[in-house]
């Protein structure tokens, strides 16, 4: 699938745009999202140009799945959360918004995730979750 530079994940890649990181190294970003489905919300992305999960390299693929076990750890730890839904949407059609590949980390249960987040979340109070997660990595 063509990939298009300008998507809000490759400006933040880029540091065109600002995010909470809780995570970096030279393949993969984890950082928070916007309009949290739960509190901690947080994505994992790989730093390669691919639209969905099907375009990216599988060795790349391996590596992002062992980062957020990574991240889904901290989590657990530090916000004490009893269960985490990973996610994980490939194409418009499954209800992907953002094309660049990534991986939803939501402290919650299935049964209570209803449509995405809506609203933008309280940045302030987010940004102390990520405090705490990047605490306990
Ligand atoms: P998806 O629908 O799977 O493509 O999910 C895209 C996610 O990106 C949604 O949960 C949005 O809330 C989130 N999002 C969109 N823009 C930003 C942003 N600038 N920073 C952080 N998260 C974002």
């Amino acid at each position: 699938m063509t990939y298009d530079d300008q998507n809000i994940f490759a400006r933040i890649l880029r540091n065109e745009l600002p995010a909470i990181k809780v995570y970096e190294d030279d393949q993969v970003l984890a950082f928070m999202d916007i309009m949290p489905q739960a509190e901690g919300h947080t994505l994992v992305i790989p730093k390669s140009p691919a639209v969905t999960l099907l375009d990216l390299d599988p060795q790349e693929a391996a590596y992002t799945i062992q980062v957020v076990q990574k991240i889904a750890k901290a989590m657990e730890k530090a916000l004490d959360v009893k269960g985490i839904v990973l996610m994980q949407l490939s194409g418009a059609a499954a209800g992907q918004t953002v094309p660049h590949v990534h991986f939803h980390l939501i402290p919650s249960s299935v049964h209570e995730l209803g449509k995405h987040g809506v609203q933008m979340g309280d940045q302030d109070q987010i940004k102390v979750l990520a405090d705490k997660i990047k605490a306990a990595l």
